[in-house]
C-alpha cells in the first residue's frame, strides 16, 4: 500500500469527486492528479488504481527514463528501476532522468533519487543490478507489470519466461537508429515474445545503439506509448494486443497482430531454459558503448575495499562505495559489488575477459 503519512478522507472542496473513495489519502497528493482526475479514461478509480499498482523497469537507459518519469508522475504507487551501468557522459544525449552531475554514478541509483524528487509520495526502490536468472523473480516479486527498458534480447527472453511463469504482464520495447517495437505480453491472453521470434537472434546480427547509433526522439516516443499502454493495462481498459512500429525519422507507422503459436516452447509448453540458467552468458557488449560486461564466475568474491588495495599497486583506483572504477593499460574496468565488472575500452569479448582475469580474478 501506498503510505501518504498522515491519512485523511479526501473531501469535495479541493476536486469534484463523485466516486465513493476506498482508500484515505491527503487532498494535497490527489490535488496533483487533477488533470488525470478529469480524463474520462482514468478518473478517480482508475488513479486508486495506479496509486495501488507495482512496476518493475528494467533498464534505465533512454526509454526505460521516458517510462519510469511517465509512471511516476501517473501516480503509480510503487515503482522499482534496475540497470546495471553507470552514467557515462554520452548517455545524456538521449538519457532524460539524468545531466552532468550525475556522470559517474549508478544508473538505478541516481534514477530512483531523481523519481523521488519528481514524486515524492510514491514508493521507489532502486536496484544497481544486472537482471539474469538469479535475481529477476525477487525483483519483480508482486510487480503486477514489468516494463522492459533493456539494451539485449536475451535479458528480455529472460523476463518473457518470468512473465510467462509467474503470471506476470510485461511489455517490450526495442528502439534503434530511427525506428521502435513495442508489443504488450499478456499471459494466457497473448502472444508472448517466443511466439513471435522462437529463438534469441546469435550475437551480432541485430543492429544495436552502438553500431548505427540512435536519434533521441524515438525512445521518447516508444516509451511513451509503452507508458501509455501500461496503464492501460493497470486499469484493464483496451490495452494492444499488436505489435505496433514506428520510424520517427521516417514519419512511417505500422500494426499488426501477433498469433500465438501452437508449439511455442514457451507460453505453450512451459519450457523455462533461461531461468534454470541455461545459455545463459557471462559475456555481453553493451548498447551504445565501446564496452563489454563479464558476470562474475564466483559465488565468493573479495569486499570492493580488499580488491581496491590490490588493485592500487597496478593502476588507478577509484572507490564508488557500489563500485571501483580502476583504469589500467588504456582501459577502464568498472567493478560492482560481487564481482560483476563493465569493461569499458573494447567491444572484443576475449579482450574483456582477459583484462577480467588480469585484475578481478581468475
Ligand atoms: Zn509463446
Amino acid at each position: 500500500m501506498v503510505s501518504f503519512g498522515k491519512g485523511m478522507t479526501l473531501g469535495p472542496s479541493s476536486i469534484s469527486n463523485p466516486y465513493p473513495l476506498s482508500v484515505s489519502v491527503m487532498e494535497k497528493d490527489l490535488d496533483r492528479y487533477r488533470r488525470q482526475l478529469i480524463l474520462k479514461d482514468i478518473g478517480m478509480d482508475g488513479q486508486m488504481r495506479l496509486l495501488d499498482s507495482k512496476v518493475t523497469v528494467i533498464g534505465c537507459g533512454a526509454t526505460g527514463s521516458v517510462i519510469a518519469n511517465a509512471l511516476a508522475r501517473s501516480g503509480v504507487g510503487h515503482l522499482t528501476v534496475v540497470d546495471r551501468d553507470v552514467v557515462e557522459p554520452d548517455n545524456l544525449q538521449r538519457q532524460l532522468l539524468f545531466d552532468e552531475d550525475d556522470i559517474g554514478c549508478a544508473k538505478a541509483a541516481a534514477a530512483g533519487e531523481r523519481l523521488k524528487v519528481i514524486n515524492s509520495s510514491i514508493e521507489v526502490s532502486s536496484f544497481v543490478e544486472d537482471v539474469g536468472p538469479g535475481n529477476i523473480a525477487p525483483i519483480t516479486k508482486g510487480s503486477d507489470l514489468i516494463m522492459d527498458a533493456t539494451d539485449n534480447m536475451a535479458t528480455r527472453f529472460l523476463m518473457n519466461e518470468l512473465s510467462v511463469r509467474e503470471g506476470i504482464p510485461w511489455i517490450y520495447t526495442g528502439v534503434v537508429e530511427t525506428m521502435g517495437m513495442s508489443m504488450n505480453i499478456v499471459p494466457g491472453k497473448t502472444a508472448c515474445l517466443r511466439c513471435a521470434l522462437p529463438a534469441i537472434p546469435a550475437a551480432g546480427t541485430l543492429p544495436t545503439c552502438s553500431t548505427v547509433g540512435i536519434i533521441n526522439t524515438i525512445p521518447s516516443l516508444m516509451g511513451s506509448i509503452a507508458a501509455t499502454e501500461a496503464i492501460k493495462l493497470l486499469l484493464g481498459k483496451g490495452w494492444s494486443s499488436d505489435m505496433v512500429v514506428y520510424d520517427v525519422w521516417k514519419g512511417f507507422f505500422d500494426r499488426f497482430p501477433v498469433k500465438r503459436r501452437v508449439d511455442c516452447e514457451c507460453c505453450v509448453e512451459h519450457k523455462f531454459d533461461l531461468l534454470d540458467g541455461k545459455g545463459w552468458g557471462g559475456a555481453s557488449r553493451l548498447c551504445g558503448s565501446d564496452a563489454v560486461q563479464i558476470t562474475s564466475p564466483h559465488d565468493q568474491f573479495p569486499s570492493l575495499k580488499d580488491l581496491s588495495r590490490r588493485l592500487r599497486a597496478v593502476g588507478e583506483v577509484e572507490d564508488h562505495g557500489e563500485f571501483l572504477r580502476v583504469r589500467a593499460e588504456g582501459y577502464e574496468l568498472v567493478i560492482f559489488k560481487g564481482g560483476r565488472t563493465i569493461v569499458h575500452g573494447t567491444s572484443d569479448e576475449l579482450v574483456a575477459r582477459s583484462l577480467y582475469s588480469k585484475y578481478v580474478g581468475n
